[in-house]
């Protein structure tokens, strides 16, 4: 074998070899499990191409398991693929292809092996082991992929301008593997990809994020997110984010590159988390910023507001590029809400109730705002980032020491709309809302103690003052 492979995928690779030998199809391994093998890479599932039908060669060495494992295959695509102890089989009959304009629809024939090879992405991916007992174990590389390999190289099979129109997720691919792989990009394949990348409108929202998630779960997504920016493929579908890019001047004052902060956000989170939500939240944390930038003479550039702005179009951002419409959405939203309250707490005298109140707000996202809001300071200034983290940590204390005190986080009001309703006798209406927010107000400042007995004595004046009961009762 040219690439190391552990005794039970040799095992697994000599049975497929000898089905396909007794079904007279040349196969191979090929794509990203020979990669990531020559790279020392863990792998998790293998491609197999076959000269011939992969279907039936994915059913016939299912068929030569004791335990038959089953077999699922797409048709349309020719692929079929098996599970054996949780490691991915994928087979596929060798293509030629070539895709139509304005469409994702290939008009696809059998091919030979390397008709394969040219129409996969990039050298790299379109590397091939053999399978078969003439040359089993071989290297089979036609476009010199493994030089590229050496060389860290991202290069396509053919002409670039070919290989992104055929399929322009390959841009996104690329992009993606250069970030991930550590790789160059060419500069006549990045080239080819400022050429082509309005052709990436006719890929699909998920197939496009599905690469940005990979790139933003990378430990520096920077890398690729700057690349995706600078081919102008960011702006194809995300032109929210590119909209921070750039800094203007007024009576010679600028204000930071809302874009370049950005990145330099997110690879800060990267550092302290692998949480991909919590990344997409530095992303999105001054989103709000463009639509509230203003000049103010004499005092420079003003973004307020640009917080509850922000908030406001996560939820459209999500649907757009067709991110989970659901609680992970809202917890984004929640702290690009919230991102700059901990900043504010440690430049005031700041009260208890601040402090009760970013704990009630943030609940169990604190420690996660916390990170946002450290991985914020950007500043070229050693010193000044210094202060900034030490302003920090007096206010984590304090945080810390308030919630000790009075538990906030995660803390209900001691008396529930339910009660308030029985209470006063009231049918389910904005009374008993407006009563419920005054009691919960009334111990988030401190006004009244965080107990029963006086929430209860509170309510009954607050009812009294709404005219809810008699002033004598
Ligand atoms: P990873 O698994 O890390 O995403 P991979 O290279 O294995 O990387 P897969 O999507 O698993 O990517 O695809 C397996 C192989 O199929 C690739 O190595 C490549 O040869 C080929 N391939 C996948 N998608 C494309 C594409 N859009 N265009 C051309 N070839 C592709
Ligand atoms: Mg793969």
């Amino acid at each position: 074998m040219d690439i190391a492979c552990t005794p039970e995928e040799l095992k697994l690779f000599e049975r497929i070899g000898k089905v396909a030998q007794q079904m007279n199809l040349e196969c191979y391994l090929i794509g990203g499990f020979v990669r990531d093998k020559l790279l020392g890479r863990a792998t998790k599932d293998a491609d197999i191409v076959c000269v011939g039908d992969g279907i039936a060669l994915a059913h016939a060495v299912a068929e030569s398991f004791p335990h038959k494992p089953t077999v699922s295959f797409f048709k349309n695509f020719g692929t079929a693929h098996f599970k054996l102890h949780g490691f991915d089989v994928e087979f596929v009959g060798a293509r030629k292809e070539s895709y139509l304009a304005h469409s994702r629809k290939p008009e696809v024939t059998t091919g030979s092996l390397v008709d394969d090879q040219r129409r996969r992405d990039f050298t790299v991916n379109a590397l091939a082991i053999s399978l078969n007992k003439s040359n089993f174990g071989t290297l089979v590389d036609p476009f010199n992929g493994m030089q590229d390999l050496q060389d860290k190289i991202l290069r396509t099979p053919l002409d670039p301008d070919i290989t992104f129109s055929d399929d322009p997720l390959r841009m996104m691919r690329g992009i993606r593997f250069a970030n991930q792989l550590g790789f160059d990009l060419l500069p006549e394949t990045f080239e080819a990809i400022q050429r082509n990348k309005e052709r990436i409108k006719i890929v699909s929202a998920e197939r496009i994020t599905d690469e940005l998630n990979k790139i933003m779960l990378t430990p520096k997504p920077s890398v690729g997110l700057d690349l995706l920016y600078r081919s102008g493929l960011l702006k194809e579908f995300f032109w929210q984010f590119t909209a921070l890019a750039g800094a203007e001047v007024v009576d010679g004052k600028g204000h930071k590159d809302n874009f370049y902060h950005t990145l330099q956000v997110i690879d800060n989170v990267a550092a302290r988390s692998n949480d991909l939500w919590l990344r997409w939240a530095a992303l999105l944390h001054d989103i709000g910023k463009p639509a509230t930038k203003r000049f103010e003479e004499g005092h420079g550039w003003t973004f307020h507001g640009h917080d509850a702005v922000g908030e406001r179009m996560v939820p459209k951002i999500f649907k757009q590029l067709k991110l989970p419409l659901n609680d992970r959405m809202k917890y984004v939203a929640k702290l690009v809400a919230l991102h700059l309250r901990p900043i504010s707490l440690s430049k005031e005298d700041i009260t208890d109730s601040a402090m009760r109140r970013l704990l009630f707000d943030a609940g169990d996202d604190l420690d996660d705002l916390m990170i946002l809001c450290e991985s914020d300071i950007t500043s070229k200034n050693k010193q000044k980032v210094k202060r900034f983290l030490e302003n920090f940590e007096l206010v984590k204390q304090r945080l810390k020491e308030v919630e000790e005190k009075d538990r906030i986080r995660n803390w209900q009001p001691p008396i529930t709309g339910e009660e308030i309703m029985s209470m006063f006798n009231l049918p389910p209406s904005r009374d008993v809302g407006t009563l419920k927010t005054a009691v919960r107000e009334a111990i988030l400042d401190g006004i009244i103690p965080n107990n029963y007995e006086a929430a209860h004595t509170f309510l009954l004046e607050k009812a009294k003052e709404l005219g809810l009961i008699d002033n004598n009762s």
